[in-house]
């Protein structure tokens, strides 16, 4: 699936399953129901912990916090004070710690920029009730005034919905620039507590969002880990680990086919090693395109592995020529972004003095081999595959072999 679809999908998949879940919340014995928010939050921050994760930390005790707020503030009528200014700060401060959780970058809670993300929150909330506590009056006014002018029926007072819909937008646009999973978990932070605090006289509509924000939180968790399992981070496609799983999902009928690029220690030698790679992700892109239904792996440094389920290298092979020919006729434009200055006034004069684009031509050599060889077994596939990757070597380079 497209990653960034899964980013979107994942906080809003959980929203409707909460929503359709909230009526038969009641089955569940109310104790058991109102900690379970508490204890899916804390399992979330105890793996943000683990991890390092800067923000998921501080998302979860973000949640914890409110939610603990809710059940010990605000179980009275909002009609009654105090009860009715702290929802109103409550909701309006919320969106903005996320907001600002979604302005951070993402860093370990370790990271000076982490240790903020994990102590804005508590802080700023300890230092409102410490104000509220020595003069509620403080707050009064503005709080009564703020939930006077309710938005179309909504228990939210006008400014806090605007200030959740904006942040929500945030999240999105955060989302599509970043795509990271921490901005995933906040979109559904920003949409469940937008929710919870916006129809809040629903009976356990707390418990049931709050405990889902922790949900988000952790599919969200295993699905970076995954992530990181299998996925290359230079080219961000399938990694060797990922090539391990799919051969066990691979049927009696397969084929496989090693690709090398050709002469690259010299490419690296002699344009730099960061265009080098600027040319493993091109290559990789290329080779994505595959058709057949063919996989593609980095297995390692500037070899590939294409693998098709159900082929025989015989189907195989003309898709395989095909693609060693785009890539061999494909001009390469590189721009080498560290030698480019700073400032676009110094680029300018740099760029009319020395070119610092570099066409580069691409060539790759192929070995393919299938499951008719040795029985079928992954490793030996494997090995006749390479061989006959160094018997294309051999012969000259920019050709594909298949083995025999
Ligand atoms: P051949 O045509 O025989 O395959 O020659 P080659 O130069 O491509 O092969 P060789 O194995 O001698 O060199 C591979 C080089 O790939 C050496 C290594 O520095 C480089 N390399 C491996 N991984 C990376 C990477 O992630 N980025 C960059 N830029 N270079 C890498
Ligand atoms: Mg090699
Ligand atoms: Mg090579």
């Amino acid at each position: 699936m497209v990653p960034i679809l899964a980013r979107f999908l994942t906080p809003l998949l959980c929203l409707v399953a909460a929503l359709v879940a909230l009526p038969h919340a009641s089955d569940v014995p109310g104790e058991q129901l109102a900690s379970l928010p508490y204890v899916i939050c804390a399992l979330a921050a105890l793996i943000a912990l683990i991890a390092h994760q800067g923000r998921e930390l501080a998302t979860a005790l973000l949640a914890i916090l409110c939610y603990w707020l809710i059940r010990n503030h605000l179980q009275a009528a909002l009609s009654t004070q105090p009860a009715g200014q702290i929802f109103s700060l409550l909701a309006l401060w919320l969106p903005i710690a996320i907001g600002a959780l979604l302005l951070l970058p993402d860093t370990s809670w370790r990271h000076p920029s982490g240790i903020i993300a994990v102590l804005a929150a508590p802080l700023t909330a300890l230092l409102m009730s410490g104000l509220f506590a020595i003069n509620p009056l403080w707050f009064g006014d503005q709080a009564s005034a703020l939930l006077a002018t309710s938005f179309h029926g909504l228990k939210l007072p006008t400014l806090a919905a605007f200030l959740f819909i904006g942040v929500s937008l945030l999240a999105v646009f955060r989302l599509l620039w970043r795509n990271n999973y921490a901005d995933s978990s906040l979109l559904g932070c920003a949409l469940l507590t937008g929710i919870t605090l916006g129809w809040f006289q629903l009976a356990n509509i707390s418990a049931v969002l709050f405990a889902t924000i922790g949900l988000v939180l952790l599919i969200n968790q295993v699905l970076s880990f995954l992530h990181i399992g299998y996925r290359d981070e230079l080219t961000q496609i399938a990694n060797r680990r990922a090539l391990h799983k799919a051969a066990k999902e691979l049927r009696s009928n397969y084929s496989l086919a090693m690709v090398d690029i050709d002469h690259f220690k010299k490419i690296n030698d002699k344009h730099g090693h960061d265009l080098g790679d600027q040319v493993l992700k091109v290559v990789a892109g290329k080779l994505r395109q595959v058709g057949s239904g063919g996989k593609v792996f980095r297995y390692g440094g500037e070899e590939f592995c294409l693998l098709f389920n159900g082929k025989n290298a015989e189907q195989t092979e003309e898709e395989l020529e095909k693609l060693r020919q785009t890539i061999a006729e494909y001009d390469m434009v590189m721009r080498d972004k560290h030698s480019r200055p700073r400032r676009q006034k110094n680029g300018i004069k740099k760029r009319g003095a020395t070119p610092r684009k570099s066409n580069i031509r691409i060539t790759v050599s192929m070995g393919l081999a299938d499951s008719s060889v040795a029985d079928g077994a992954f490793e030996r596939v494997m090995k006749a595959a390479d061989n006959a990757l160094y018997g294309a070597k051999r012969s000259g380079r920019n050709r594909l072999k298949v083995a025999a």
